[in-house]
């Protein structure tokens, strides 16, 4: 297994759609574990393929927060929402391709999602309260969607700056040898 950097935002990568996945194999499992690893990592609840640069439709989560609990590393590969509630609920978000921000967003509190597993087996799964953000979050970063599109135009360009900045500092750092 290995970590693998995360991009931040802005990035091309990160607005684009990204491509079914169609074979089943050792590749897929070896980023699925990659994934699962980088996302404990920083930590996060949830990573989708996107973020590493790779446009392909798997995504990782675990929503799971309460210390000593079993961890549920999930895996979902060409996953869709084929059912959402017309209850919304509102989660604070953040995304590990925006650090340090977090804004509030409304999003159906329960959806039905389809994906096949690494083996190549079709799931369907029912998520609510923070696994169901989770889950939306991280299928909008599919279609090269990002939680603060959900915010007025003006937050939206205040954290862009602020990233756009950030960037710059990560890399003058790394141009001086710290990382
Ligand atoms: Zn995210």
């Amino acid at each position: 297994m290995t970590l693998r950097p995360i991009l931040i935002h802005p990035d091309p990568r990160l607005k684009a759609k990204a491509d079914p996945v169609a074979e089943f194999d050792r590749d897929l499992a070896a980023l699925a574990d990659d994934m699962l690893e980088t996302m404990y990592d920083a930590p996060g609840i949830g990573l989708a393929a996107p973020q590493l640069g790779i446009l392909k439709r798997v995504l990782v989560m675990d929503c799971v927060k309460e210390e000593n609990a079993t961890p549920e590393p999930m895996v979902l590969i060409n996953p869709t929402v084929i059912e959402a509630s017309e209850d919304l609920s509102v989660y604070e978000e953040g995304c590990l391709s925006i650090p340090e921000q977090y804004a509030e967003v409304e999003r159906p509190a329960v959806v039905k999602v389809e994906w096949t597993d690494l083996a190549g087996k079709q799931v369907q799964q029912e998520f609510d309260g923070l696994w169901a953000t989770c889950v939306q979050h991280e299928i909008d970063h599919l279609n090269g969607k990002l939680f603060i599109d959900y915010l007025k135009p003006l937050k939206r360009q205040m954290i862009t700056r602020k990233m756009q900045k950030l960037k710059r500092e990560l890399a003058r750092g790394a141009k001086n040898g710290r990382s």
